[in-house]
């Protein structure tokens, strides 16, 4: 596995690829890995030629200085899981490689209805951020596919927004189902940061979200969301920030079951200091 650190090695690297008519699968990463970014790179291994994994904690997405600085960083470690799982290329640049001249550079997406609830109004700019480093990525790569995670299921509505409008036309968005703990916890990057009591409460949301699967459509949605918020606050330490139930391609929310062919609950939980996001398909 070569461990790129420049733009210009990404590039030129690719463009030998794509010279020996090879594909290229890209899977973007914020590092600190876990098994589900791993599922997301063997997914990656069996579908392309040659597989490019960035590690990059793209600062533009933070609306959050602290989250920022206390996003764990492990980058020796995700080098050799990437090195095990045969990736050909690690690209894990400076953020001034990045950013020569600062994070803003003067452009906005179109991103669209899709940006503008749930995490798009919980953190402003933070989908201009994901848009503005996924898109770098894309030019620098210029991949067949790039894989993105279901556990970040607005994002995904986002990237194929930013896609659609930025002309990636033939690049192949390929999602993942999300990897979890054996007690159902999602895999997080920041699950590293919960407490020993916050960590024993957190598969409660998992459960409850799986538990009101059940619930639907005997109730409305009103009544599903309602359940669920107030089921997760009363367990000690976790507060919701955010429960909504919305259509899986649109992002909008529902009223009625029947008002969505896919209807998606995405939850946002304060686990302690700890912001964990999860949701559930009814
Ligand atoms: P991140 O490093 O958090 O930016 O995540 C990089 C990619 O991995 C994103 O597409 C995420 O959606 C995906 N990902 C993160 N956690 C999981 C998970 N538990 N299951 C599946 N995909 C995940």
């Amino acid at each position: 596995m070569k461990v790129l650190r420049t733009v210009k090695e990404l590039t030129e690297f690719s463009r030998e690829l794509r010279a020996q008519g090879k594909t290229i699968g890209l899977v973007p990463t914020m590092g600190a890995l876990h098994s589900g970014h791993l599922s997301l790179v063997k997914r990656a291994r069996g579908e392309n030629d040659a597989v490019v994994v960035s590690v990059f904690v793209n600062p533009t997405q933070f609306n959050n200085p602290d989250d920022l600085s206390t996003y764990p960083r492990t980058e020796r470690a995700d080098a050799s899981l990437l090195e095990g799982e045969q990736v050909d290329v690690m690209f894990a640049p400076s953020v001034q490689e990045i950013y020569p001249s600062g994070g803003d550079e003067g452009h906005t997406f179109n991103l669209g209805y899709v940006a503008e609830v749930m995490e798009g109004a919980m953190r402003p700019g933070h989908f201009q951020g994901v848009a503005q480093i996924v898109s770098k990525l894309l030019r620098l790569t210029v991949p067949h596919r790039a894989y993105f995670g279901e556990k970040d299921f607005q994002q995904i509505a986002v990237i194929r927004r930013m896609a659609s409008v930025a002309g990636f036309d033939s690049l192949e968005i390929v999602s993942c189902p999300i990897r979890r703990e054996p007690d159902g916890l999602a895999l997080s990057s920041r699950n590293v940061r919960l407490t020993p009591e916050n960590r024993k409460a957190a598969p409660a949301i998992h459960r409850i979200l799986a538990d009101s699967v059940a619930l639907a459509p005997a109730k409305s949605v009103a009544e599903v969301t309602e359940s669920v918020i107030s089921a997760i606050n009363a367990v000690d330490g976790l507060e919701v920030e955010y429960y909504q139930i919305v259509d899986a391609d649109t992002m909008q929310p529902i009223s009625s079951w029947s008002d969505a062919r896919q209807a998606v609950g995405c939850v946002t939980v304060y686990a302690g200091d700890v912001r964990l996001i999860d949701n559930i398909k009814y």
